[in-house]
């Protein structure tokens, strides 16, 4: 029999995968790319999909990953349940992941859906009632198994149908990660990475970037190379609102000249120095700023 799991490659949805591979299930694992895993290199520009995570295959499931960058970066302009601490929406983020892995589950007539969410572990998105909220708006209701802690939640359908039992699922919630970490042990899985490093949403400076560049964009909307140039330089507002982007380094610099399209790009001339992207059609007020900026 079937299932389907939403992975990020973090400990929780490794330890759900290896869960719900011991308990028999043929394992299909999506990983999905909104567009906003750390990259600082050019040669991202343009990648369709994120690899997915190996240590997913090493829990002994399949993995595919699953470029949904154009339909976050709509969920990102406005978020029907607001965002977090930062500029992450991740209830609307969950719902989206939620109903591509449903359309996934009719298509292989697998049993369920499963994530590694651990209850409480989120102020946002793992509450008890915000939990519901996600099962209900991606149509899966009580499809949605959450291994790591359905043993605290109400039984889901395949609980009631004795596909699996309730016995089998975990009781974890909270914040502290003592109890994955044991469970990791207990399950053998020892190769895992550190809670750092996932979705640059949750980075409250980048957020802050993010969040003025979708004030600038028409419709909000972020195109897809936009979290690759918010990564990089020094970003600055010019005196007529303009906006220059200076790199710090020859990595940056790389990336930034990458983006020529989208504005005229300044160097120095006959000396070492950055590069600097002005955006969009700048006034010649913005443009002598900016080329000061990099003079300097
Ligand atoms: S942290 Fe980022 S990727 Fe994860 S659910 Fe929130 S918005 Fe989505």
């Amino acid at each position: 029999m079937r299932a389907i799991g939403i992975v990020s490659g973090g400990l929780d949805s490794l330890l759900a995968t290896r869960l719900v591979v011991k308990l028999g299930f043929d394992v299909l694992a999506l990983h999905f790319n909104v567009g906003f895993e750390p990259h600082r290199d050019s040669s991202h520009r343009g990648t369709e999909v994120a690899s997915a995570p190996k240590s997913i295959l090493q829990m002994g499931a399949k993995c595919e990953s699953v470029d949904i960058r154009k339909e976050f970066a709509e969920v990102l302009a406005q978020p029907k349940h607001g965002y977090g601490a930062n500029l992450n929406p991740c209830i609307d983020c969950k719902i989206l992941m939620l109903s591509r892995a449903k359309k996934k589950m009719e298509e292989l007539s697998a049993a369920f859906v499963f994530s590694g969410e651990v209850l409480g572990q989120r102020p946002m998105s793992q509450r008890m009632q915000a939990m519901q909220l996600i099962a209900k708006e991606s149509g899966l209701e009580d499809c949605l198994v959450r291994p790591l802690c359905g043993g605290l939640l109400p039984p889901t359908a395949p609980e009631k149908a004795g596909i699996i039992r309730q016995d089998q699922l975990e009781r974890i919630q909270g914040r502290s990660r003592t109890a994955q970490m044991a469970l990791a042990e207990k399950l053998g899985v020892f190769d895992y990475p550190t809670p750092t490093g996932g979705c640059l949403l949750t980075d409250p400076s980048f957020s802050a970037r993010a969040a003025n560049l979708l004030e600038r964009r028409p419709d909000r909307v972020l195109r897809i190379d936009d979290p690759l140039l918010l990564q990089v330089g020094r970003h600055v507002i010019l005196p007529q609102g303009g906006k220059a982007v200076i790199g710090r380094k020859e990595e940056e610099n790389n990336v930034i000249e990458s983006f020529n399209p989208l504005g005229p790009i300044l160097e120095a001339k006959d000396v070492p120095g950055p590069s600097t992207l002005v955006e969009g059609s700048p006034t010649p007020k913005d443009l002598d700023a900016a080329a000061r900026l990099t003079a300097r």
